[in-house]
């Protein structure tokens, strides 16, 4: 069995950009990832500007305590001022242009005007309450990468250079398949020995939730003609397969024998709890990504297997998620396997839900997070371990 590092190692390098690029307005841009690098060719901000409403001046006119200046011009947000009159002040506002000639704001708190001048106490240094032209980006240097997958803060950044477009790959598109006799959806009667399809609305949510277009193919039954042709469908409607279900040892799973004849499994079972079973091969020239059928071991598999893989394909550099260090409340031993437990965060530290079973999906609502337990490694109350909030998978 093949360990999770080395799992995501063989994933990630065997992906592929399988998408082009297409011109994309920034506004609506998250998640999407940059095909090409973005330059900045103005300075933000443009020019010196006042970072508080006050009054600029030239700091070598100010007369001394008690002493007035005379207020030559008002400025304010968005107008353009004239060169600052030797000996004056000008009344300006937040945002608005420092007129040349001043190199000092002074907060209006820290003023007095009087008949149209002003009397300063105290007067700051020199340079005081100026935001400098370029302090924020500089004209000509590569503000993000190609690969950088953009973030609502990416966004402003970009629109802040003036940019509304820019050149992204076009979102992955991921065919999802729930296998299974058992299934039915949501909304229906379950009728005996029948459970409801929950894969279907874990992995939506999340593959959607990453910017992904999720093509949704439903239920598959365990029969090999059905399994085959939904296969070949997915292939050739997404740019990659996900399934739930059908890639463990029973005679019922059929998804694993049946890929590798479409094409191929290149790797089987992850040293992984929860989530075992999991496949990675092609159908044809698609990849494919087979999930446990069990809901937490699809949830932890595509957070921490097939994530990593489908950000590669589409584009994104991959960045080693770093934990945050937490103590444990609470004892667990090991296995031979990386163990991935869900937890909640508390002031007296790490509590774990009191089931780790891979059926329990209220584990995963409960917590708001999971603890990567290596193998072999036990855990004993007080230790530091890692702990990764549910946001580390945004
Ligand atoms: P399998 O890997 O197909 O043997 O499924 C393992 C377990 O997960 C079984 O108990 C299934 O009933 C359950 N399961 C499989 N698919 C789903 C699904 N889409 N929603 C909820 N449970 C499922
Ligand atoms: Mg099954």
């Amino acid at each position: 069995m093949l360990s999770v590092s080395q799992a995501i190692k063989q994933l990630t390098e065997s992906a592929q950009v399988l998408i082009g690029a297409e011109v994309t307005e920034v506004i609506g841009a998250r998640c999407r990832v940059l095909a090409s690098d973005i330059r900045a060719a103005i300075n933000v901000p443009p020019a010196d500007n006042s970072a508080m409403d006050g009054y600029a001046l030239r700091h070598a006119d100010w007369p001394g305590c008690n002493a007035t200046l005379t207020i030559s011009q008002r400025i304010t947000a968005g107008a353009v001022p004239q060169t600052l009159e030797p000996g004056t002040a000008a009344r300006i506002f937040t945002g608005a242009q420092v007129p040349p000639g001043a190199d000092t704001v002074v907060m209006q708190e820290h003023t007095t005007e009087v008949d149209g001048c002003v009397m300063i106490d105290p007067l700051p240094v020199i340079g005081s309450n100026i935001r400098r032209q370029g302090q924020d980006i500089r004209a000509g240097n590569v503000i993000l990468r190609a690969g950088h997958r953009l973030r609502p803060q990416d966004l402003g950044l970009i629109a802040s250079l003036g940019i509304g477009q820019a050149s992204c790959y076009r979102p992955l598109k991921v065919a999802i398949l729930s296998t299974g006799d058992e299934l039915v959806e949501p909304g229906t009667e379950a009728g005996p020995a029948r459970i409801y399809n929950s894969n279907r609305y874990t992995l939506t949510g999340m593959l959607a939730g990453w910017g992904y277009e999720v093509v949704d193919l439903g239920i598959v039954r365990d029969k090999p003609d059905e399994v085959r042709s939904m296969l070949l469908q997915a292939a050739d409607k997404a740019d990659v397969i996900v399934t739930t279900g059908g890639v463990s040892v029973g005679e019922e799973d059929h998804v694993k024998a049946i890929v590798d004849e479409l094409g191929g499994i290149d790797l089987w079972k992850i040293a992984i709890k929860p989530g075992k079973p999991f496949a990675f091969g092609h159908v044809g020239e698609t990849p494919f990504l087979g999930l446990p059928g069990n809901p937490v071991s699809v949830f932890v598999t595509l957070l921490i297997i097939a994530r990593p893989f489908l950000l590669a394909s589409q584009g994104a550099c991959i960045r080693t998620l770093q934990p945050l260090r937490q103590r444990a409340n609470f004892d667990k031993p090991n296995g031979p396997r990386e163990d991935y437990l869900r937890v909640r965060c508390t002031d007296q530290g790490l509590v774990l839900y009191s089931s780790q079973s891979s059926g329990v999906m209220f584990s995963t609502s409960w917590g708001d997070g999971l603890v990567r337990l290596p193998p072999g490694q036990d855990i004993c109350v007080g230790d530091l371990v890692e702990y990764y909030p549910w946001a580390t998978y945004t």
